[in-house]
This record gives C-alpha cells, structure tokens and sequence, in this order.
C-alpha cells in the first residue's frame, strides 16, 4: 500500500496499516522531524480507506485524490503563521455532512499552529467526532500541541531517515548524484526542504552568507537579527545554509554552529522569532569579539 512511497518509516507504516483494518479510526498525531513523510503517509492513508480496487489506484476515488480534487479530503494549513478558529469552525461544519465516498479525512498541518481558540474549538469535536471521519494532526513539534488535544490522539512516531534511504529517494527523485551530498547536508535531513533547494544557486547563498558574518565586525546583533528578519523571507532556510558554509571548517566554527542549531530549535518550538535570532546574534558576536580574525572565513 505504502510501497515506495514513504520510505524509512517501517514502525510508522505498520501502526498505520494496523489501524487502517479497523472500521473506526482514532484521531493521530504524526509527529517528527520535518520533511520525513508525514504528510505523505496522511495522503496516503486518506487514499487507501476510500478505495474501492484494493489498492490498484484507478477507481475513481483514487483518481480524484490523486488530482487533488477529493471531496472528502481536506487539508488544513497555516495562514499567515497560526491556523485560526475561523477555519476550524468550517472544518466541523463539513464534518457532519456524509462522505461521498466512505471516510471524510481531515489533515491539520502543522497542528502547533492552532491558536488556543482553534484548539478549543477543535477539542469539542475530537471528544466525539462522527464515526466516518477521521483527523490526522501533523507537526514537528508534539509538546506544541495542547495537551487536552494530545491525550484524545493516538501518536505515531516519524524519525529522520538515514542519509543512504535519503540518496535514494532524491535520486529516484531525479536529483543529480553529483549535487546529492551538498543538498543532504543543507536541508539538514529533511526531505522536503532538500527539494525546494535543489533549484537554488548554492554559490550566491555562499556570497550571502559571507557578506552576513562580514556584518559582525560592523554592526550591532539587534540590528544583525533585524536584517535576518526582515531580508529573508525564509530564514530558518538563512541558518540551514550559514550552518552548512560553517561545517567546512568545522573545528575553528564549533561554537558559532551551536548558536545557530539551537536557535533552530527554538524556532521550531515556537519561540518567538525576534528574541531567538537576537539571542543567536549575540552569542554570534561574543565569539566574534573573543577572537580577532573570527569572521575572516576565507
Ligand atoms: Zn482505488
């Protein structure tokens, strides 16, 4: 069912081809690093319980899934950072209206984005939802969540897939061989964010980054964090490329690469944005200060 479809996941996919027999499904959480196949194995899930050919992909549930055009799929995302109570409310409206096919399926993606509204609205309805629906909360980060919403959901685990089962994949993805390391090391494992890059020019994100810890010698980390902020319409992307053009020397650049990492795991956590980046900036420019020729990276 899964086939190659999400690939080093066996622990997930079994829990999933366990639940998928029975008639009525729990709420899930799949949770785990970003860009694993989460969402992957929520469509994949969605598609397998309104099939009606076993599996072979052409009845016309399957068609319309895979043209994105199901009537009983929805997907939920975030708009502007959060997902609101206002799409929630629209969510349990279509809840209570039968399926066309069997299973309404509803995917929440990322969950941590709920506002405390949407999550209380949301917790109503998961307490008994109609026997026919089912939701699958995703995110990278569980703890996010709200605790009233985790203890009404059934967890399953998805963990990093080993750098062999991730050359696989962007080769059968069509990423050239040549380019595969360089893009492994820069999304930082996922999966996901290695394929937004693989389009990028990696040499002009290298000038970028020069020119940015250039910026230490002159101006202030408040003002540094504002830059990253402001410049960079996706700079968790900014850090993964800063932590892969400071892994070249890795010994002389250990400390900076710590500063960086766990403001991404701030980020990930939901930290507010401009205390984490300015907090990293400090902690950049302490080494910077301690060491005279610390930003002459050539
Ligand atoms: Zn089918």
């Amino acid at each position: 069912m899964f086939g190659k479809e999400v690939r080093g996941q066996e622990k997930a996919i079994y829990a999933i081809t366990c639940l998928i027999k029975r008639e009525v499904l729990p709420t899930l959480i799949f949770y785990g690093p970003e860009g694993v196949g989460k969402r992957r194995a929520a469509y994949i899930l969605a598609r397998t319980i309104n099939c009606s050919d076993g599996g072979e992909n052409s009845c016309s549930s399957c068609r319309q899934m895979e043209k994105g055009i199901h009537p009983d799929l929805v997907v939920l995302e975030s708009n502007n950072g959060s997902i609101k109570v206002d799409s929630i409310r629209e969510v349990i409206k279509s809840a209570y209206l039968k399926p066309f096919y069997k299973k309404k399926v509803y995917i929440i993606d990322d969950a941590s984005l709920l506002t405390p509204e949407a999550s209380s609205c949301l917790l109503k309805t998961l307490e008994e939802p109609p026997l026919y629906c089912v939701f699958i909360l995703i995110t990278n980060s569980i703890p996010a969540i709200f605790s009233t919403i985790r203890s009404r959901c059934l967890p399953i685990r998805f963990r990093r897939q080993t750098e062999e089962i991730q050359r696989e994949i962007l080769l059968d993805l069509g990423v050239d061989r040549k380019d595969i390391d360089d893009l492994i090391k820069f999304s930082g494992g996922s999966l996901s964010r290695a394929m937004e890059y693989k389009g990028l020019n990696l040499s002009l994100k290298e000038s970028q980054i020069e020119k940015w810890f250039a910026s230490f010698k002159t101006k202030n980390a408040i003002d540094i964090a504002e830059d990253i902020l402001f410049a960079e319409k996706s700079f968790p992307q900014f850090l993964d490329f800063a932590i892969f053009y400071l892994e070249k020397e890795l010994p002389l650049h250990l400390e900076r690469i710590e500063a960086i990492l766990e403001a991404k795991e701030y980020l990930l956590l939901n930290a507010n944005r401009r205390l984490t980046l300015e907090n990293m900036c400090f902690k950049l420019q302490e080494v910077c200060n301690d060491r005279d020729s610390w930003f002459s990276l050539s």
